[in-house]
Formats: C-alpha cells, structure tokens, sequence
C-alpha cells in the first residue's frame, strides 16, 4: 500500500513547465515528481491541493550563501539560514567556504562543517570548498569528498585565513579542476593603488571609488586568462562592473566553459540612494551607481547573466559598524537569501523582465551549473519535488518580524515588495504553508560524488 503521506497532488493554473505556464496538477510520490498531468486531474485517496492561479514552480537554487558555522555561529547558522531559505521558496543552497571557522580549505575542515549541518538543514544545502596559497596539494582530497566548485579570492577576502590567491596558484591547480570538470569560483577584484585617498569613512562615494571598476576588470582579465589557458570551467561570482560584461560576453561566445552570476542588491539598489554612515549596504564589490546597473539589466535582459544568487553574507550589527557608520571598519556582506524573489521581481517588472527570463536564472541555471540539471531545476517527470508556490501580484512590506536570518539586519527592511511565497516543498514534503514554517529538518546534504553517481544510475542516497 503506497504511503498517503508521501503521496499529493497539487494543481494550479499556472505550473510553469518546459518554459512556459500551464494548467497541470503535480503528482508527487515518495521525494520525486512522479507524473505530471496536463489540466486539473483528481485521484480517489490522494490529497489534492488546489493553488488556483499561484505559480507553481521548480524551487529556487541559491549557489552562493555564507551561513559562518561552524565557528562564526554568532554571524549566522545553518539552523537560521535554511530556515530563511525555505520561507523564500529556496530548496536548495550552496554554501561557501568562508566565513566558518575553519575556512572549508581541506578535508578535515569539511568534515566538521558537514557535521556541523547536521539535523539544521531545512533546505537542501551543498558546499563549495576553497582555495588559498598554501592548500593546493588540498583541492583534490576536497573535489573527491564531495564539494561543488572551488572558490577562490583575488583580493584580500575580509577573512584573514582565507587569504586570496594569485594566477600562480589558481594555475597549479587548474588540471585537477579539469581532471574533475570542477568550476572554479572566483571574487573578481585585483587590488591596485590606483584609488583616491579617503578622507571621510562614513561617506559611501568614498568608499564605492575606493573599489573602482577596474579592479574587478583586472580581475576579470586574470580570470579569463586562467580560464582559456588551461580550458577549465570558471565562474565569476557577483559581477558589480558594467565595464566586465563585454569581455566577458566576447569570451563566452566562445566557450560555454565561463559563467557569471550577479546579485539581487546591485539589480536593486544605486550608490546614489545610499546614505552615508549606513553600512548595512557594505558589500564588496560595492553597489555602483545608477548608469552602472541599468547596464546590468540591460545585460541581464540580454542573457549576459548564466543565473542569479543572493550572496547572502551577513555578520552580528557590531561588526556591519552599524552604530560608528564607518563603511571602512564594516564587515561586507549583504543579508538577504529570504528576499530574491520579491526583490527581483519588484525590480525587474519595472524593466521589463518576464517570468519566463527571470524563473530559469533562479532555478534551471543554477541547477546546470552545479551539475544538478538531471535532478533539479525543473518541474519534470523523475526529478525531485522541491517546488515553490508564490502570488506574483501579492505586495508586502519586509518588517522585522518577518525576518528568519539570524539578524534582522538587512538593506531591504521596510521595502515594500511584490511577490510573496506562499508554500515550499523539499523532496516532496511541505516545508512552508501560508508563508509559515511547518515540517523542519527535510532538507539534505548534497554532496556533488553523490550526485554524479545519482547520474549515472546508481544513487546512493
Ligand atoms: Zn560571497
């Protein structure tokens, strides 16, 4: 007898599948999306439930956040951070390699972070592992344990056991990445002298010239040199400078080998609206001024961006210096993995971004990138059911309360937003009803061996 529980349909007008939105009702069956019908389709003893005219959609995939446990519990958690996750309708995350304490930088390290998971995970959650000077002889031990890419810094990372890399090391490790068709993962700013000197902390035209556009296309060139000498998989990670998008188009209309991402807060915000003395918007690369990121759109519009993640990195109100307003003592990092959605959205119905565009960048694309596109990304017959429900014309205000992220402290508190989750699945199990947790610690720990032999057949899980 089939368990009712792993047992649901779930009908709506509006499921959006091979590309577009369709009437269809989901029958999921023990983790997996066991059949998908076209049109409205009851079954006698199998739960229905009717969305209406919700979207009904693949999850969100969110390959780059920092939940800083173990070691940095105080920043954020895998407890908090998936739980914030699955209330904004993302199903799976890949973690970085810094801020834990240790930095994900061999084995060992990996281990106690995968333990350090354990029974907090919420969403599904990989990781990337990293790389530094003195790890090299690492990298392969940490590919074969499982991790989804190597993430490497070109300038001080804000971390200082994770120290950043030259071309020299990124080199020597280049032919176990393409051994393993591994991505490597790069922060894009190469740091010069070549910045005005600062007269005022507090002021953020100070601080966003004191990271100029041409430390990330120095960077840039850096990583596309790397990444054309020895044919790796390369994938720069939250591009802020309009000023990259053209060599890095001209390099990708020849290789399918380089990626990019970009992140929600340089699609939303503008140096000019930031105040001074509010470093809550502290990143690094900096939000850049207006002109900038209407060509980020216009890139995005363009399918310059291979997908969209929140670089969610946040750290406790002292260390953003939210009190001295000092933009130069403040930790970088943006909080907000609960918020693509809405925020994007809000954002690009302005400019005329169409579900269609923007759900594969949070979902199919990432999923392809991380290796995962046999098994995730997509509503599809076989593939697991992680599935975000959401009301496209549905506006709300981002109030503290609302707030899963260990701090509330986030650039998007009070915006006004459109576009609400309502209900997440994770392999099959409803996480979140009428945008409240409800089933914990449904998530799994992805580790990328598992997947590949998933792909071949033979799963493991
Ligand atoms: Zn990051």
């Amino acid at each position: 007898m089939r368990n009712k529980m792993n047992e649901i349909l779930i009908h709506s007008k509006r499921c959006f599948i091979n590309h577009q939105f369709i009437e269809a009702t989901i029958h999921i069956l023990n983790r997996k999306i066991f059949k998908i019908y076209v049109g409205e389709k009851k079954m006698d003893g199998i739960s229905f439930s009717d969305y209406g005219n919700l979207i009904v959609m693949p999850g969100i995939i969110d390959a780059h956040v920092h939940i800083n446990e173990p070691g940095r519990e105080d920043w954020e958690g895998f407890d908090t951070a998936t739980k914030a996750a699955a209330i904004g309708g993302v199903t799976t995350l890949i973690e970085m390699p810094l801020n834990a304490s240790p930095v994900t930088t061999n084995v060992d390290a990996f281990i106690l972070k995968q333990n350090a998971s354990r029974d907090k995970l919420h969403v599904n959650c990989g990781f990337y592992g990293g790389i530094i000077p003195t790890n090299t002889d690492d990298i392969e031990e940490l590919i074969k344990s499982g991790v989804f890419g190597i993430k490497g810094f070109l300038t001080h990372s804000g971390i200082d056991e994770f120290p950043n890399v030259s071309q020299e090391n990124l080199e020597k490790i280049a032919p176990i990445l393409k051994k393993y068709d591994i991505p490597l993962l790069l922060h894009c700013e190469l740091t010069d002298v070549e910045v005005p000197e600062v007269k005022n902390q507090k002021n953020y035209q100070e601080y966003l010239h004191s990271r100029p556009q041409h430390w990330e296309t120095n960077a840039i060139e850096l990583a596309l040199n790397v990444q054309e000498k020895h044919d790796i998989k390369v994938h720069i990670v939250h591009l802020s400078a309009s000023e990259g998008i053209e060599r890095i188009n001209k390099r990708k209309s020849l290789t399918d080998k380089l990626t990019v991402e970009t992140c929600p807060h340089y699609l939303y915000f503008n140096a000019e609206e930031i105040p001074d003395a509010s470093p809550i918007y502290k990143c690094a690369p900096p939000i850049r001024e207006q002109k900038n990121n209407d060509l980020l759109w216009e890139s995005l519009l363009n399918d310059g961006f291979n997908f969209l993640s929140s670089d969610h990195s946040p750290a406790p109100p002292k260390r953003k210096q939210l009190e001295s307003g000092d933009f130069f003592k403040a930790w970088g990092g943006i909080a907000g993995l609960q918020f693509t959605l809405p925020i994007l959205w809000t954002e690009g119905k302005k400019r005329g971004l169409e579900l269609e565009k923007l759900i594969p960048l949070l979902t199919e694309n990432p999923a392809k990138f991380l290796g995962l596109e046999n098994q995730k990304g997509k509503l599809q017959e076989g593939f697991d059911a992680d599935i975000t429900i959401w009301n496209d014309s549905q506006e709300f205000e981002i109030v503290e309360d609302s707030i899963y992220h260990k701090h509330k402290a986030t650039p998007y508190l009070n915006e006004v937003v459109v576009g609400k989750v309502i209900h997440t699945f994770v392999n099959g199990v409803q996480v979140v009803e009428n945008s409240e947790l409800k089933n914990l610690r449904k998530g799994e720990l992805l580790l990328k061996t598992n997947c590949l032999s998933h792909e071949s057949g033979n799963p493991k899980r």
